[in-house]
């Protein structure tokens, strides 16, 4: 199991130094299709941009569809200021309170890449009065370009336009002893944990006992990732996602988190209980939470109309949307629990 979260970690890295804001993920879909390919799977790209890869299984009456998305939080360019600031909106819910003072790139439409910071307007603490009590926000923020830029026109020369992509630095550090803190585990963590289970499977020859599909969604941040692609035959969908770390709540980084019940309501009777039961037989560190602010892609799932079963579970997470924390651990017994759910 250990060689399995190592790649889990490996690729997580390599996967969230790669930008993917809802609706620029291109990228990060080809990184995922090639690291499949490369385990000798056949995913396709559906038309939405999400990666859909048919893992086999013994029951190909009753498919199980286990879903993470790759989209992540970031920004696009509103507005290019008479100064050559650049005015952003949000993409997801990305919180220009934890977003202050990080570093960011803009990329244009014809592919060039600028560095930027994003700060407050008049960001100098000697010169402007009202540093502290000014309210972050989108009005009151800017991307200032790392150019000798000065005017809406000097900007404009560079090939930068409204609706550019502006993709944060994730800053992942992996700590020694197993803690993984970046931006974006939100939910590259558990994309790539999907990955580290469809590589156990290839290569340790396990077939699960129903049909697997693995889904990975490119719109998850907006509400929709889930809502297309589910393939005919799957009864049960499973959001692996992240699970929520908070006051109140009984996760941490370690541990793996089934949610009973989100924003949208509760979740199957039936799958939280097996789930709890096999965390419990299999001595997997787990909680059962309510998440009161969260939605996952099968909820979008149901809302779209599909007949489904569905769960959510997924690696604590903490300081979700912002300067995120896990820990290998919670990795590994997310792991461990999808592969006793589909395989014991
Ligand atoms: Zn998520």
């Amino acid at each position: 199991m250990e060689k399995y979260t190592d790649y889990i970690i490996d690729t997580a890295k390599k996967l969230l130094a790669i930008p993917s804001p809802t609706g620029f993920t291109h990228m990060a879909a080809n990184f995922v299709k090639k690291e499949l390919e490369g385990m000798g799977y056949e995913p396709v790209l559906t038309r939405k941009g999400a990666v859909l890869c048919d893992l086999g299984g013994k029951d190909t009456e009753h498919g199980l569809l286990l879903a993470a998305h790759m989209d992540t939080l970031g920004a696009m360019v509103a507005q290019i200021k008479s100064n050559g600031r650049l005015k952003l909106t949000n993409v997801g819910g990305l919180n220009p309170n934890n977003t202050e003072a990080e570093n960011c790139k803009v990329y244009t439409r014809d592919g060039k890449c600028y560095d930027a910071t994003f700060q407050l307007t008049d960001a100098s603490i000697h010169v402007n009065g009202d540093y502290s009590d000014t309210k972050r926000t989108y009005d009151t923020m800017e991307a200032l370009l790392d150019e000798p830029v000065h005017s809406a026109e000097d900007v404009g020369k560079l090939g930068i336009m409204a609706g550019d992509f502006v993709c944060f630095d994730p800053r992942t550090v992996v700590t020694k002893n197993g803690y993984i803190k970046s931006r974006f585990l939100d939910d590259k963590l558990s994309t790539c944990i999907l990955l580290g289970y469809a590589k156990y499977l290839k290569e340790e020859q396990v077939q699960p006992k129903r049909q697997v599909y693995i889904l990975i969604t490119s719109y998850e941040e907006v509400g929709h990732g889930g809502a297309a692609s589910i393939p005919e035959n799957v009864e049960e969908m499973i959001s692996v996602d992240m699970g929520c770390v908070g006051e109140g709540l009984g996760c941490d980084e370690t541990m793996v988190s089934i949610c009973a019940k989100d924003s949208m309501g509760p979740y199957d009777y039936q799958v939280v209980s097996r789930m709890v039961e096999l965390a419990k037989e299999q001595s997997i560190g787990f909680a059962v939470d309510i998440y009161p602010h969260y939605g996952s892609d099968v909820d979008a799932a149901l809302k779209a109309g599909y007949d489904i079963r569905h769960g959510l579970i997924g690696p604590g997470v903490y300081a979700s949307h912002g300067y995120e924390r896990s820990h290998r651990i919670g990795a590994e017994n997310t792991f461990r629990l999808l592969c006793a759910y589909t395989v014991a």
